[in-house]
């Protein structure tokens, strides 16, 4: 049995496009409309010749309701199968009320997270990265999921969590 990595985080922050970076191809679905990943989707993944279950999830939102409660249920029961999380974060919008909510359910669940800090493109958003030490989840790990800079440091630490 491969060790589970959930990627969670509010709508939009990056999480599908981190997924589909760390797989190498295009497979979990990217949209400019927040909330497009529904439900708990797995992918096998590899890093360093270490073998890892990637668990894309929908964006957890604060005070969901509906489909929105579905969406955040599903996150919910994929920490829960996790050994480690990736909170994702979008570091230009910076800290929101929904971030400051999922730090305080994955307190609850009290799994090793790892944060991230996403949306980091250049060196210039690397102050926007700086301010979610804020979170108190320790040191946010900045990439670009969109050009991949930062991911392959980020996945090194990962693997000595995981
Ligand atoms: P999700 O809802 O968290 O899964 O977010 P998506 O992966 O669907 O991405 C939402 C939007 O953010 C899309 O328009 C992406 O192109 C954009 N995005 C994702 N990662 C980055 C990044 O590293 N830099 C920038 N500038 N945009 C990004
Ligand atoms: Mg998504």
């Amino acid at each position: 049995q491969d060790p589970v990595l959930a990627i969670v985080g509010r709508p939009n922050v990056g999480k599908s496009t981190l997924v589909n970076r760390i797989l190498g191809r295009r497979e979990a679905v990217v949209e400019d409309t927040p909330g497009v990943t529904r439900d708990r989707v797995q992918y096998t993944a590899d890093w360093n010749g270490r073998n890892f279950t990637l668990v894309d999830t929908g964006g957890w939102e604060r005070d969901a309701r509906g489909i929105h409660l579905r969406v955040a249920e599903q996150a919910e029961i994929a920490v829960e199968m996790a050994d480690v999380v990736l909170l994702v974060v979008d570091a230009v919008v910076g800290i929101t009320a929904s971030d400051e909510a999922i730090v305080r359910m994955l307190r609850k669940a009290g799994k090793p997270v790892v944060l991230v800090g996403n949306k980091v493109d250049d060196i210039v958003q690397e102050a926007d990265n700086a301010s979610l030490w804020g979170l108190g989840l320790g040191e946010p790990y900045p990439v670009s999921a969109v050009h991949g800079r930062g991911v392959a440091d980020m996945l090194d630490h990962v693997m000595d969590v995981l």
